[in-house]
């Protein structure tokens, strides 16, 4: 259930309002927005929502309107917050401010892996002189084969924050376990989420205790619904400031290494206020198909951009595939431009 309130219901309405949840058992979830405060009621009471607590919700005064939200992602729901969420990150550890789900497309771009100093601060001048804001790079690597490089872990993040340092992009890096979360957000300015993590309810439930941003990867044989449950861990947890990434999905067809759905960003701008990204990368893992499918995101409405790229993506130690060299990167961003200003966006 979500309760909107009347735009003069002040503190007093929201305090009523939160009461009456409680006596019924309900967690009440406050989100104030520029135009309209809204409750949200988390749990399942014994009671009839419409026949019981909904009448007397109706009858407070601060109430505009009870909406019946029977979704099990409430929190996460386009109804918690109809016109969409818009958060800053970073800002921290000589990092600038990013905004995401705001009027700029969020251009991320780093090495799949981060494979050594020279190479993570050599990356990051240059996607940051062609017009990146983000910079990626793994130090904990989920990979398929245990034989194949694993990532270089907190020296890893020690190479990300000095290119935070010196180039002032905020940084976005996976954590895998739930014991190395507190670590990871030592460092990181989003934590990466991986696919193969997105229904590890462990690890969700740990970052959900933590204030750092999180996105959340699509499961690569996960539905659109079980994903946003899974967001509603990260948010039920406490930590508002999650976003969507779609990176493929397994499909019958292998002529590229997952199928990019992107039909994922108007379903997810339908279903949640979240804001989501693309990262044609691993949606495709061909490097030859990662500017059409960058331009075809960013047409079709979604906040931001996650790639791999690397001086040498022919000697990189991961997703070399499927890896922009920085000419390339430097060349893709220029054509992005006039496709995002003609869906009204910035870059
Ligand atoms: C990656 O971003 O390099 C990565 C491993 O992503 P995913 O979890 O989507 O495979
Ligand atoms: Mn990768």
């Amino acid at each position: 259930m979500i309760i909107i309130l009347k735009q003069d219901a002040g503190d007093a309405g929201i305090e009523a309002v939160s009461e009456k949840l409680k006596e019924h058992g309900y967690v009440p979830n406050v989100t104030r927005g520029v135009s309209q405060t809204i409750v949200a009621a988390i749990g399942t009471p014994n009671l009839s929502e419409k026949e019981l607590v909904a009448p007397q919700l109706q009858a407070l005064d601060a109430v505009a309107e009870v909406l019946f939200v029977s979704k099990p992602y409430k929190l996460v729901s386009r109804e918690s917050r109809p016109e969409g969420t818009a958060y800053k990150i970073g800002g921290e550890g000589g990092g600038r401010e990013v905004e995401i789900g705001g009027h700029n497309i969020v251009m991320m771009a780093g090495p799949c892996s981060v494979e050594s100093r020279e190479q993570t601060l050599e990356i990051a001048r240059d996607v940051a002189k062609a017009g990146a804001v983000m910079l990626r790079g793994g130090a904990y690597k989920p990979r398929t084969s245990p034989y194949d490089f694993q990532g270089l872990g907190v020296e890893g993040l020690e190479y990300l924050a000095e290119a935070r340092r010196e180039t002032g992009l905020p940084i976005i890096t996976e954590v895998m376990t739930p014991g190395l979360v507190e670590k990871v957000c030592e460092y990181a300015d989003v934590l990466q989420i991986g696919a193969r993590n997105m229904q590890n309810y462990d690890l969700l439930r740990e970052v959900g205790k933590f204030r750092t941003p999180v996105m959340l990867k699509r499961g690569l044989s996960s539905t659109i619904e079980e994903w946003l449950k899974a967001a509603e861990y990260v948010l039920a947890g406490g930590n508002e400031r999650v976003m969507f990434c779609e990176r493929g999905i397994r499909t019958f067809e292998p002529s590229t290494r997952f199928t990019l759905d992107l039909s994922a960003v108007p379903a997810i701008k339908k279903a949640s206020h979240l804001p989501i990204i693309i990262d044609p990368s691993q949606g495709t893992g061909r490097r030859d198909m990662v500017a059409a499918m960058s331009k075809a995101a960013i047409a079709c409405g979604a906040d931001g951009l996650l790639l791999e790229v690397h001086p040498h993506p022919e000697d990189a130690l991961s997703d070399g595939q499927q890896t922009l060299d920085l000419k390339q990167f430097a060349k893709l961003m220029s054509e992005l431009k006039p496709i995002a200003h003609a869906v009204g966006r910035g870059l």
